[in-house]
């Protein structure tokens, strides 16, 4: 258990906010026949003439249930990136405060930072990339508000070790955000039932990797009804469009279709991972948590360039800390896995 001040870790300006009241959120239909007067809409149906549920109800409501959790506990933004952006705007102070990340890890993390005039106090994974418990506790001070914790982690695929996010959880005093992008595919528990045991943590998941919807750009957040609610003050009131709120719905009400699709994609990955080994540039394979694989090979540069010639496209994670010489397969459908491979024996 951890329970820190949140009221104490939010900015000034956002403690006293008001959030902008749209027709929508003002008047909520009851399911009774009305006349929409309200929103300035144009009043001839074509299925997206009027604007989309602000809170999207219907969306938190089923899923909400498939986690566990109260549709109160859920935020949904633009892509897990736009809840990430507004994690910031709420408790990061310009020029102020600071923010812990452990690369090699997402590179949006960074970026927000230096949108939002944030410094980055980067403290590196260990050799078998693990969280660095020590270091980022020592790195920690008062106007340390958020640290990003990975898991499973993008690029290195593995996850941290539950024991060690633990001790973060217990012993950091600003928020924890756990960003879950590739839960799906782990064999780990989701940190989202452990909502209730501390109030400093926010956990991020989308429905861009194995949901297959990464371009409708819908991210979750999971935290208490507390943070949400700071969260909700800000974000824009329009931020998911009603195209998206549908496309979701129908996607996780098919759960069981995700759900085999990600067996798939895991059977070919292991399979991904037994073929790269056994090629003679290739000197390493990491363990994977992740729908991608990492390897490092004898040079980087030189066989991302070979595949691509050979219309195949990777990630080169060469310039990475900690990722020398690496590339990054994301795993592809079994035709696909099928030509890499072939490739990959070609330019041996
Ligand atoms: C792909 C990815 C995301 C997804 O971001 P969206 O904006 O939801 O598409 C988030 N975090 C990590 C670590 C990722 O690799």
């Amino acid at each position: 258990m951890n329970r820190v001040d949140i009221n104490n870790l939010v900015r000034e300006n956002i403690k006293g906010l008001s959030p902008y009241s749209s027709a929508r959120d003002e008047y909520v239909s009851d399911g009774s026949e009305m006349v929409f007067l309200d929103a300035n809409e144009n009043p001839f149906e074509n299925g997206v003439n009027r604007y989309p549920d602000p809170q999207q109800r219907s969306l938190k409501e089923v899923l909400a249930q498939q986690k566990g959790v109260k549709p109160s506990n859920i935020l949904f933004g633009n892509g897990s990136d736009e809840v990430l952006d507004l994690i910031f705007r709420a408790f990061c102070e310009p020029k102020e405060d600071n923010i812990i990340t452990l690369p090699p890890t997402y590179g949006m993390y960074k970026v927000l930072s230096g949108i939002n005039d944030i410094e980055n106090r980067e403290v590196l994974l260990t050799n078998d990339f693990q969280p660095n418990i020590e270091q980022i506790l020592e790195a920690a001070d008062a106007n340390s508000k958020l640290l990003f914790l990975c898991s499973p982690n993008n690029p290195t695929a593995n996850s941290f070790s539950s024991g060690k996010i633990l001790h973060l959880l217990k012993n950091f005093q600003g928020i924890v955000v756990i960003d879950e992008a590739y839960i799906d595919f782990s064999n780990e528990e989701s940190w989202v039932q452990k909502l209730g045991d501390f109030n400093n943590l926010i956990i991020t998941q989308t429905l861009s990797k194995a949901y297959g919807m990464a371009g409708i750009r819908l991210g979750i957040c999971f935290a208490s009804e507390e943070l949400i609610q700071i969260l909700n003050k800000i974000k824009p009131p329009y931020n998911v469009n009603e195209l998206t709120q549908k496309k979701a719905l129908e996607r996780i009400l098919n759960v069981e279709k995700v759900k085999s699709e990600v067996v798939e994609i895991l059977k070919e990955r292991d399979m991904l991972s037994k073929v790269l080994l056994q090629l003679n540039f290739v000197t390493q394979v990491y363990d994977t948590d992740a729908n991608f694989v990492l390897a490092k090979v004898d040079n980087a540069t030189n066989r991302y360039n070979q595949l691509l010639k050979k219309g195949i496209v990777v990630r080169n994670r060469t310039t990475q800390p900690l990722c020398e010489n690496t590339l990054r397969f994301t795993i592809g459908t079994k035709q696909e896995n099928e030509k890499l491979i072939q490739v990959l024996k070609e330019i041996q």
